[in-house]
């Protein structure tokens, strides 16, 4: 085990103390890729002295499940990656599972509703697959817009056949942001993105929605995340304009790789948490992700809390990092 010394209380008078969140959704069982991100949260949070959230994205009933969700809970405890409030011990910006939300997000469309940004599209998976505008430099789909230009005539007829998702307009306008880890990131939405969806069609509001909502109202200043959702933060930041909230400062996680290059993903049942609980103890787990992650130069079994003070977001890597096979 290595050393632990007590790190320094970095505030500045006046400066607010960091509130960040982890914000799993419970669709399976954590794997290597989410516990490597939810580590790196938990160490930027605790290594400024700062508030974590544990927030349930529960959104998709389709794909989300209560067990998941508890087994998340007991997964983070095992680590020692803990939380001042949120999931099942609660606290004081709940509801902290996005299920238990709606009324909240229906308030904040309404805002985007009465800005008249809002508009019905009918187009099926089918139809977006044949009349998508050309893919971004980053592979993302653009929605072409066609569903805008709809009369108020068509829009009835079609309601009558099939339920609308919703989409908000996006300006013709680039958005720049300073990642924290990645740096200045800048999109044009409406060249790389195209108006997106706030509400699905069977009325489940989307992520994008739901995710700057719950930030705003719970107060978080820090969002630490993979970067595969580095291509949405122009996305919310949009929102965040929207709704005259303060948006939170952004890092972007690298992400772990298979050899051959594939991104870990949950198919990969052999790195879930069930397979690693059963091959690792925790400190053996966290002493790989730890040198991975840069923050020491051997596998070592360390715990979660030895890792505070040796976390520094420049010893994370910057670009996406294999995981060689020999390691897990
Ligand atoms: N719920 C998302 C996920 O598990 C994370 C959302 C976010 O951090 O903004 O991928």
């Amino acid at each position: 085990m290595m050393e632990v010394s007590t790190a320094k209380c970095t505030l500045q008078p006046g400066e607010k103390p960091v509130r960040g969140r982890f914000a799993p959704s419970p669709s399976g069982r954590m794997h290597l890729g989410n516990v490597f991100c939810a580590l790196i949260a938990w160490l930027s949070v605790r290594s400024a002295h700062g508030e974590m959230v544990l927030r349930v994205e529960d959104l998709d009933p389709d794909r989300c499940r209560p067990e998941y969700a508890r087994q998340l809970e007991e997964d983070l405890l095992w680590l020692g990656l803990d939380w001042d409030e949120g999931g099942s011990r609660g606290g004081v910006c709940e509801p902290y599972y996005q299920s238990r939300c709606s009324e909240i997000y229906r308030s904040y469309y309404e805002i985007l509703k009465q800005k008249n940004l809002l508009y019905p599209c009918f187009c099926s998976r089918a139809e977006l697959h044949a009349a998508q505008a050309p893919h971004a430099s980053d592979g993302q789909t653009v929605y072409s817009g066609r569903c805008r230009s709809l009369s108020r005539e068509e829009a009835a007829h079609l309601a009558g056949v099939r339920a609308p998702a919703v989409r908000i307009l996006v300006p013709d306008e680039v958005i720049s942001f300073t990642d924290g880890h990645c740096g200045v990131c800048s999109q044009n939405l409406a060249k790389n993105c195209g108006d997106f969806i706030v509400r699905r069609s069977d009325g489940v509001f989307s992520y994008q929605l739901a995710v700057v909502v719950d930030d705003l109202r719970m107060g978080i200043n820090q969002v630490a995340r993979g970067r595969d959702l580095l291509s949405s933060t122009p996305r919310q930041l949009y929102l965040y304009r929207l709704f005259q909230g303060e948006a939170p400062s952004f890092y972007h996680i690298p992400l772990l790789l298979a050899p051959d290059g594939r991104r870990l993903s949950k198919r990969e049942h052999d790195l879930d948490m069930g397979a690693l609980r059963a091959r690792f103890c925790p400190e053996e787990l966290l002493g790989r992700l730890a040198f991975l992650a840069g923050l020491t130069d051997t596998k070592e079994p360390v715990r979660a809390s030895e890792l505070i003070p040796l976390f520094s977001w420049d010893k994370v890597p910057k670009q996406d990092i294999f995981v060689p096979v020999s390691l897990f």
